[in-house]
């Protein structure tokens, strides 16, 4: 048997796709049947550079993520849905928990800590949160019914996001945030985030399409 033989039959033991390569996808899941209930080290992958093409349109997932999902990018959807289905097919549940916020709803949130009473849980105003312009969204692990807000989970679904595509927020290196995912429009793949955000900004003040 070849190298890549024992990969796909691995591969196929373990449940993920059978490529005959092992990527991040299998070593997640090989990481997680040896070291059950350890938390994942970070992995290193350089899959988060390469573009993968969209995901089909997928089928519909749980009526909690379907909720929200319907409130981004017809073009980010079925990206967040084989997130989900991903994740299921690799033991995890996850849901999607959050989706697009209007500029209002952004500085409510803003508000929070700071003129409203609460803890802060936002350093960004509205027009400032790739929330507010459909291409972000935040999920949820959940054991049983049970909504987990930490979990070595989130780091395992974070790199199935990046072999999906997905930008995570896990990747940041000023604030990390685990639970968010953003699918990046392609003339933004050289810029910062605060000049992507510019650009998004003026695009909808143009009512111009994001991912044109
Ligand atoms: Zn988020």
């Amino acid at each position: 048997m070849n190298l890549p033989d024992m990969i796909r039959a691995v591969q196929k033991a373990l449940g993920v796709d059978v490529d005959g390569n092992a990527g991040p996808q299998t070593w997640t899941a090989i990481y997680n049947k040896i070291c059950p209930g350890a938390p994942a080290p970070p992995v290193t992958t350089t899959s988060s550079t390469k573009k993968t093409p969209p995901p089909p349109t997928g089928d519909k997932v749980d009526d909690r993520s379907e909720k929200n999902i319907a409130t981004l990018l017809p073009e980010v959807r079925p990206y967040a849905r084989a997130l989900v289905t991903k994740a299921a097919q690799n033991g995890i549940t996850i849901k999607v928990i959050s989706g697009t916020r209007t500029y209002t709803e952004q500085n409510d949130l803003y508000a929070q800590g700071r003129t409203k009473p609460g803890p802060k849980v936002t350093n960004a105003p509205g027009g400032y949160s790739n929330h507010n312009f459909g291409i972000a969204f935040d999920i949820g692990v959940f054991e049983g019914s049970s909504y987990k807000d930490e979990s070595p989970k989130y780091k395992a679904v974070g790199v199935l996001g990046m072999d999906l595509g997905l930008e995570w927020g896990g990747n940041w290196k000023t604030i990390q945030d685990e639970p968010h995912f953003q699918l990046r429009p392609s003339w933004a793949s050289d810029l910062s985030e605060k000049d992507m955000l510019a650009e998004l900004r003026d695009r909808k003040d143009e009512g111009k399409a994001v991912y044109a």
